[in-house]
């Protein structure tokens, strides 16, 4: 029996898989391209249909995603993915290039609310960074490519602690100017905590929709899921998830890194709000890339699921 404040909340949720890009961006281990593929064709039959699948950054800086011009060319021709929407970040204007090149029609871009973050991370100002977006959105506009944006920081950055509420205002503001289809708020490095995060949407939900905020959240320190409980009884319907918890944060050593999908599932399910996901498909999935990666998965609920099914009761 749901508690009243459940009954007027909408059905289903949107779960943006990112464990192809982002998960396996903060993993050491480097995955073969053939494997890349086979995760995203299994992520896929799961039921998850909005895949962050890979990035067309400089090789040198990111060699995990070096091969993502030619693992876009097996995507595309691949007839069970045709109506997935398989994203792909671009820094740039040169990245953009390679990816028009590669087919690819889904793209992400990404900021930061933080300049010392954006200037670790990519070598540019806030301002700098929204020319870069700026130019490359003309390119993918151009072509119908849909966009969609990141703000990281959101929540805390590592160098400059709570960053500002009007910064990210005018991001966004920014961002929805240019086109993008949504903003991804990211929760960097892990430090959000539920009355931070209805702070945050309460003070967006003045000037944008709902339906143009989704929430990125990293369970550094466990809060993860009661940050996307809290987003969902605020009206936000759009999460970023990794499959098995994938990814590491490179801002803290050995801490737990995206939410896993599959306890986003166990959460919405256990609400009876539709994900899409079938479980068991979906930790075929986890099960298949934790194994290549030769690591645990940091979903609780994945853990519990597998032992119950390998012991006899
Ligand atoms: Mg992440």
């Amino acid at each position: 029996m749901l508690s009243n404040s459940f009954l007027n909340l909408p059905k289903k949720v949107r779960i943006v898989e990112v464990g192809p890009r982002d998960g396996l961006q903060n993993e050491k281990s480097i995955v073969s391209l053939e494997n890349k593929l086979k995760f995203i064709k299994l992520l896929n039959l799961s039921g998850l249909h909005e895949i962050e699948a890979t990035s067309f950054v400089r090789a040198q800086k990111i060699p995990q995603m070096s091969d993502g011009g030619e693992l876009f060319n097996l995507l595309k021709k691949d007839s069970d993915l045709l109506t997935t929407r398989l994203i792909s970040l671009v820094p740039n204007l040169i990245g953009m290039e390679a990816a028009l090149n590669a087919g690819v029609r889904d793209i992400a871009v990404f900021t930061s609310t933080s300049n010392s973050f954006n200037k670790k991370n990519i070598n540019a100002s806030i301002d700098e960074s929204m020319l870069r977006i700026k130019e490359l959105m003309a390119l993918a506009n151009a072509n119908k490519i849909s966009t969609r944006g990141y703000i990281s920081t959101v929540f805390g950055c590592p160098y400059e602690g709570k960053t500002s509420l009007d910064q990210l205002k005018k991001i966004a503001d920014q961002l929805l100017e240019l086109g993008v289809y949504e903003i991804s708020l990211g929760d960097t490095i892990g430090i959000a905590n539920p009355k931070q995060v209805a702070e945050v949407i309460e003070f967006l939900s003045k000037d944008f929709k709902l339906d143009f905020l989704s929430m990125h959240f990293h369970d550094t320190r466990g809060l993860a899921v009661a940050n996307v409980l809290t987003s969902f009884e605020m009206g936000i319907t759009s999460f970023d998830s990794s499959a098995g918890g994938l990814g590491g944060c490179p801002y803290a050593l050995g801490a737990s890194g995206n939410v896993a999908t599959e306890d986003l599932y166990y959460l919405f399910d256990s609400l009876g709000i539709e994900t899409g996901i079938d479980i068991e498909k979906l930790s075929a999935a986890s099960s298949f890339i934790l194994k290549v990666l030769n690591r645990e998965g940091q979903s609780k609920f994945l853990k519990a699921y597998l032992s119950s099914k390998s012991s006899p009761s």
